[in-house]
């Protein structure tokens, strides 16, 4: 691969940025690095403690145990009580078992009200209820991306059952008031679930001062491994099993435990919130020095999602250019960063989330996301930089 970009830059006029020694992943929102500590503490549970957590024979004690702690820790991360942890295979489910769950248990009300920028996960689960009779409402965000009570407030009735609104959004970062909003949902006797795959592990969450129902989470965004995450569920909520079968998850979720992954998420989650202010000030400074950069450098672009976002995720739109070019050229260069909007073969379509916040279409296309993380480096900034520069100028 390194040779088949090193050919094409000799062709190209990148060729001072083909020097660059490796290759910078600067799309931390899209999914992280494993965390070696929780790579480590997964091994012995698929290598030598293989046994199936739900036996009673004495070799399934260690991985009964080490589910059972893995659940302790994760919930003491975010304020929750043990039994309120349901472990799933990642963000999807989680979200997907939270609408569905919700709409199909035994209720009168069955009206849903959402966001028109949630992640697919939340959409198209929304658009699934949809189709068999459950009516949905997608609020639309200010043009910063931000869901206020006020706007929430006129969408609940007395016949909603559910409002899910996701804790900061994937492109712009932004982080919405989610207090506020569960409180608005609650004055309506409806359920409020949050789609925090973006935020547990990066800000500081305590669901009992938040007051909601559920919350999503993905291992992959915060060290952990891919296709393992949790659903937390208030307890004494009535919600539906996501799978029928064995018992286990409490007889809600069937279905022989991930224990290697389990673990690891828990370690992974545990060290991210012990050093989440270092993290969260390390990230606002490669954030800063980044944005800096690029005012000196006087190239003009506009940066999206106000003034309230997660640390290290910048949405940026440059007028008139194309933000998939932009992403492409960077990727020769051997740096990973995203788009806000995807090309097919007949035209370029803008993302839901940009479209959700009106933007008008020359910056939408010109849009780039680029999220830091605690992995990167202040050299992978300047890097950055000189490569927005070569391509922008
Ligand atoms: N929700 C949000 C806000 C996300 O950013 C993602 C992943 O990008 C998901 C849900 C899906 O999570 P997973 O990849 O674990 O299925």
């Amino acid at each position: 691969m390194f040779r088949e970009r090193e050919t094409f830059l000799i062709f190209s006029t990148d060729i001072e940025v083909a020097t660059l020694a490796k290759n910078i992943y600067a799309d931390n929102a899209a999914t992280t690095r494993l965390d070696r500590e929780a790579f480590e503490a997964m091994k012995p549970w698929l290598l030598d403690e293989y046994g199936n957590a739900s036996q009673l024979y004495s070799f399934s004690r260690k991985p009964k145990a080490a589910l059972k702690k893995a659940r302790e820790t994760i919930a003491e991360c975010i304020n929750a009580l043990p039994e309120e942890i349901y472990f799933t295979s990642g963000g999807t489910e989680s979200d997907n078992w939270a609408i569905k769950g919700v709409a199909f248990s035994n209720c009168d009300r069955r009206a849903i009200v959402t966001s028109a920028f949630e992640h697919h996960a939340v959409l198209h689960s929304c658009e699934a209820i949809e189709r068999l009779g459950c009516p949905v409402a997608y609020m639309w965000p200010d043009i910063n991306g931000i869901i206020t009570a006020e706007n929430l407030d006129t969408y609940v009735t007395d016949m909603t059952l559910l409002v899910s609104v996701m804790f900061a959004n994937n492109e712009l970062g932004t982080i919405q008031p989610i207090q506020e909003l569960c409180n608005v949902a609650h004055a309506h006797n409806a359920l409020f679930h949050t789609d925090a795959v973006q935020a547990v592990g990066h800000m500081e969450i305590d669901v009992r001062k938040l007051g909601v129902d559920m919350l999503s989470a993905s291992a992959h965004k915060f060290n952990g491994p891919k296709g393992i995450g949790f659903l937390y569920i208030r307890k004494g909520m009535d919600l539906r099993p996501y799978a029928d079968g064995g018992a286990q998850e409490f007889g809600m979720r069937a279905g022989t435990e991930n224990i290697a992954s389990i673990v690891g998420m828990a370690v992974a989650l545990k060290k991210n919130i012990e050093s989440l202010d270092q993290n969260h000030e390390y990230v606002i400074s490669l954030e800063r020095m980044l944005l800096q950069k690029l005012n000196q450098s006087g190239i003009t672009y506009i940066r999206n999602g106000g003034d309230h976002t997660l640390p290290g995720i910048i949405s940026m739109s440059f007028d008139g250019k194309d933000g998939e070019a932009i992403l492409h050229r960077m990727d020769l260069m051997g740096i990973s960063i995203s788009t806000g909007s995807a090309c097919d073969s007949r035209n370029t379509e803008i993302s839901h989330v940009l479209r959700a916040i009106h933007m008008p279409d020359s910056l939408a296309k010109g849009t780039i996301r680029i999220s830091l993380g605690k992995d990167n480096t202040e050299e992978d900034v300047e890097s950055i930089v000189v490569a927005l520069k070569k391509i922008l100028k």
